[in-house]
């Protein structure tokens, strides 16, 4: 029998659960995953959840689709709920360019497999008349996006993680990543030195950090997003699906009888987390135009948290030839939640097969940041 590789994930975080669970899958007996604080903490353990396949580019609706044939087989596969509530997406287009690329992206979605479609107002209407149509030309629908419980997820994975021999290392640090002549040896985690042939950067808004200690430059920078929860609202479509009004930005999904509210703030970089209550009218005053119900509404309570954007909005995934061994998978822009599954079966055939049919490579590669 091959000897497999012993495989040290840095991040205990979705994207990181999912490569590992890949792995041993695929028959990788030897996975650690290093975690400076508890599984879950960082960008995942605030995410709202969102999990669809409504995307521009090929490659992130095959891995979209992919993802959720996982989640849908998540709860008979790990024998533990995350709550997927298949409610749907709905983009809400109000200028005739978003609805021109809207058509094109959903033609390329329907090619992949992905049972979306255009609505006309009078069916956004019919879906959610709760919604004010003023300036809405058309929308985007795919019923099979939604939404899950993504700490829920973690626990699940973890759980069985733990029971396929997994060590997940909570409280312990990667503080270094040791390259010799040119090949990645171990790092050291919480104060100790762990031996690696292979090592994942699954650090979400910490990736550049990462990626530092082994001396590859990554472009993911940390931006923060914040998430408002209504008070009950009266009158809203129960099982309605999650809101998108891309000329805004505005995101609102059923939350318990009131409302999860999100919007892209401007300038949000920084790496911390504090909610900025200055942000909140510009959010109700967007969200109770396009709804009126929630004029006046009370907002009960928020977070906020660490986007990891990459230059052009897609995960970064694949190695850089200096450093043999160590693994970009991050950068996912906001997307890694829903994404994850994909990008740890790709980033797990990447660690054993160093190839991935059916995937093209190029678009997710670190090098393509690198001047021609
Ligand atoms: C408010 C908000 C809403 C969002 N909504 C959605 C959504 O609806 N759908 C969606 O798909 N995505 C959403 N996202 C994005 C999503 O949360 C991330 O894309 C996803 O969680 C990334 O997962 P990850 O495992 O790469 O990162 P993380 O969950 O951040 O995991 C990385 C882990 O690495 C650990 N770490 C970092 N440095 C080190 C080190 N040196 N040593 C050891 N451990 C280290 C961190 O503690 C962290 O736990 C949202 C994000 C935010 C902030």
């Amino acid at each position: 029998m091959t000897a497999t590789p012993r495989v040290v994930v840095v991040g205990g975080g979705i994207v990181g659960l999912c490569t590992a669970w890949h792995l041993v899958q695929r028959g990788c007996a030897d996975v650690v995953v290093c975690e400076r604080a508890t599984a879950g903490a960082g960008s995942t353990g605030r995410a709202s959840g969102g999990i669809r396949q409504q995307f521009a580019r090929e490659t992130e609706i095959r891995m979209a689709r992919e993802s959720v044939a996982f989640w849908e087989r998540f709860e008979a596969v790990f024998g533990a709920s995350m709550n997927f509530r298949q409610v749907g997406y709905l983009y809400l287009l109000t200028t005739p360019a978003l609805v021109a690329d809207a058509e094109r992206n959903v033609a390329l979605q329907v090619a992949c497999g992905v049972p979306s479609r255009m609505l006309d107002p009078v069916g956004i209407g019919a879906l959610v008349p709760e919604v004010n149509l003023e300036g809405v030309l058309a929308g985007s629908c795919c019923p099979t996006d939604g939404r899950a419980h993504p700490l829920a997820a973690v626990a699940g994975l973890a759980r069985a993680l733990r029971r396929r021999g997994v060590e997940i290392r909570e409280n312990s640090a990667v503080t270094a990543v040791t390259v010799v002549n040119g090949r990645v040896t171990g790092v050291t985690a919480g104060g100790e030195t762990l031996g690696a042939d292979w090592v994942v950067n699954a650090g979400g808004p910490n990736a550049a950090s990462v990626g530092r200690m082994a001396g590859v430059d990554l472009p993911v920078r940390p931006v923060r997003m914040h998430q408002f929860v209504t008070a009950p609202v009266t009158g809203l479509t129960p099982g309605r699906p999650v809101l998108v009004e891309p000329a805004t930005t505005l995101f609102a999904a059923e939350e318990g009888e009131g409302m999860l509210l999100g919007m892209r703030q401007p300038d949000a970089t920084g790496e911390h987390v504090d909610v900025d209550w200055e942000f909140l009218p510009d959010v109700l005053r967007v969200a109770a135009h396009r709804i009126p119900r929630l004029e006046g509404v009370r907002v009960e309570t928020a977070w906020a948290g660490l986007v990891e954007m990459s230059p052009d909005h897609v995960g970064i995934i694949g190695s850089v030839p200096e450093v043999q061994g160590f693994l970009c998978a991050n950068g996912l822009s906001g997307h890694g939640f829903m994404l994850a599954p994909a990008v740890g079966r790709i980033a797990a055939g990447l660690v054993l097969d160093g190839d991935v049919p059916g995937i093209d490579l190029a678009t997710l590669s670190p090098l393509r940041f690198r001047a021609a």
